[in-house]
């Protein structure tokens, strides 16, 4: 006869065989698939550094080139915007080349109005501490202490692009032509430092602007005639509002519905009392360098404008 006892003790045995089991078949899948989670979701991470890394090498590339050939026909070294214009014949492959890393990635645009400021410096050092390019809707600033800012935009690879020479609505918005004088003399003035002959412009107050005494479509039209994209935007930092913003409030402002766009122009200030834009900035750039397939790029030909409203011109265009 069996000892009733190691019987028990073989029950017993049996039974942990069993629950070790049933443990080991919901434990193992489970540490595999956080462990390989895990894996996937630094090497997409990777994927996407190693994308704008690219972009931006590219971008440097092309204005390596684009010196070369500009000193040799001996005009201004520096043009930041023909740098990614798609429509330069000898640009084709260099473009289709930027294109095949950014197609399919969301694009975020880092802009700035209303510089130089005081501001400027901090708001380039952060740019060149993460390696991002942003684009600068300039004022004409004909001061000593702003001389620098302007070159440096271009120097570090940002588009530099308007905004207004004199920035007070009721002269430029005064009619069709005080706002050609205006621009033409900001384009005139920005070329003269820089050397750029900037093509792209933001309207103070955006095209949807209820200040101006001219149509906005007679302006815009005044724009398109001359070769000159505008741009608004379709994010808000929130900083141009009277009161002030917390770092907290710009960022929140800045990243809330990123998510939801596939391409995003950011509206930013740099101008000496916006501070907490620039406090902001290191992590609202973090944010989006976080973001999977996204890459934070400088405005250029290639940029698909957000634009309020159209101009008459652009309207027939898109009737055709
Ligand atoms: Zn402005």
């Amino acid at each position: 006869m069996r000892d009733p006892v190691s019987r028990k003790k073989r029950i017993a045995r049996l039974k942990k065989a069993i629950l070790f089991t049933i443990a080991a078949a919901i434990i193992i899948p489970t540490f595999l698939a956080v462990f390989f989670g895990i894996r996937l979701h630094s090497a997409n991470k990777k994927n996407d550094e190693l994308k704008q890394t690219v972009y931006n090498l590219q971008l440097s590339l092309q204005e390596l080139r684009s010196g070369a050939e500009d000193t040799e026909e001996n005009v201004p070294l520096y043009d930041s915007q023909e740098v990614a214009v798609s429509s330069r014949e000898d640009g084709a492959c260099e473009d289709e080349e930027t294109k095949a890393v950014t197609d399919g990635m969301r694009k975020v645009y880092l802009t700035f109005d209303d510089g130089p400021s005081t501001n400027t410096d901090r708001i380039l050092d952060i740019l060149a501490d993460y390696g991002v390019k942003a684009t600068f809707f300039v004022l004409g600033k004909d001061n000593e202490l702003y001389k620098d800012d302007y070159e440096r935009i271009v120097l570090e690879g940002h588009t530099l692009a308007m905004h207004s020479y004199s920035h007070k609505y009721n002269e430029i918005y005064s009619s069709v032509d005080a706002y050609e004088e205006d621009l033409t003399k900001l384009q005139n003035f920005l070329y003269d430092r820089t050397g750029v002959w900037c093509h792209y412009v933001r309207f103070p107050g955006g095209s949807s602007n209820t200040v101006s005494s001219v149509p906005m479509t007679e302006i815009i039209d005044y724009c398109n005639a001359n070769d000159i994209t505008y741009f608004d935007w379709n994010v808000v930092s929130g900083d141009a509002t009277s009161g002030y913003l917390s770092k907290e409030q710009i960022f929140a402002n800045c990243t809330s519905k990123l998510n939801t766009l596939d391409e995003a122009i950011i509206l930013m200030h740099d101008s000496a009392d916006r501070n907490s834009t620039v406090d902001a900035l290191p992590d609202v750039i973090e944010y989006i360098l976080d973001m999977d397939d996204t890459l934070i790029l400088p405005i250029s030909d290639d940029t698909i404008p957000v634009q309020h409203i159209a101009g008459d011109t652009v309207a027939e265009q898109v009737e055709e």
